[in-house]
């Protein structure tokens, strides 16, 4: 086995347990492996290893692998410029950074063919710099997003912030998510998770994890 899909059977092998200790399914627990900074040949390397699901974080270098590799289910995780929403819409699956109006309005009837799926990031920290919506704008927003034409509401995504214990952050994107979904219903997907505290969001409910480096590698790395 190369390296690559040891390190990707080690993180499957991670969320089987850390759903079984949740007493969750682990087959609700989707897994996209976030490939910023990895040439497109990681890519195609994790393609053969049965991943479907990739995360980018930066426009250039998405629409860059986006022109390679089609076929790919891109997720846009990273902040967005207004600017940017249409050109990310064009390639793009899902977008989990959409935390403000004009935001939804940029990725909102952009004319493609198949609707965009969104995630609501909530800031889970206290510095507003920091990419995600307030938690006080997330009713508005989620009435917003569930009439955007073009848009599927997915659910909602957090970033745990470091210097705090991370299965407290999530438990706070958890009431988020249940306060989307009372206005929602459909909306119940939780984006969270990353290498280094995956197991703490599947704890709180996550339902797609955004997992780089654990898999990936530092890109010095051997595959
Ligand atoms: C880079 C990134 C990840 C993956 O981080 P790792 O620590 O490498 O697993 C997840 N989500 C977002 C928004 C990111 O920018």
């Amino acid at each position: 086995m190369s390296p690559l899909a040891e390190r990707l059977e080690l993180v499957r092998d991670g969320v089987r347990v850390a759903a079984r200790a949740a007493g969750r399914d682990p087959a609700a627990v989707s897994l996209i492996v976030v490939t910023k900074f990895q040439p497109v040949s990681v890519v195609s390397d994790l393609m053969r290893l049965g991943v479907r699901d990739f995360g980018e974080s930066r426009h250039q270098e998405a629409r860059e692998k986006a022109a390679h590799l089609p076929s790919v289910r891109w997720h846009f995780v990273g902040q967005l410029q207004t600017k940017k929403a249409a050109a990310v819409a064009a390639y793009a699956s899902a977008v989990h950074s959409v935390d403000r109006t004009a935001l939804v309005r940029g990725l909102s009837a952009t004319g493609q063919s198949a609707d965009l799926e969104v995630f609501l990031q909530v800031n889970l920290t206290d510095n507003p710099e920091r990419g995600g919506a307030a938690s006080a704008d997330v009713p508005r927003l989620t009435e917003l997003l569930s009439v955007a034409p073009g848009l599927r509401l997915r659910g909602v995504m957090g970033i745990a912030p470091l210097g705090e214990e991370p299965r407290r952050a999530f438990a706070r994107l958890r009431h988020a998510a249940e306060q989307v979904r009372s206005i929602a219903p459909d909306a119940v997907a939780i984006s969270a998770g990353m290498s280094g505290d995956y197991p703490a969001a599947i704890a709180e409910g996550a339902t797609h994890l955004r997992i780089g480096t654990a898999i990936t590698g530092t890109r010095s790395d051997p595959r």
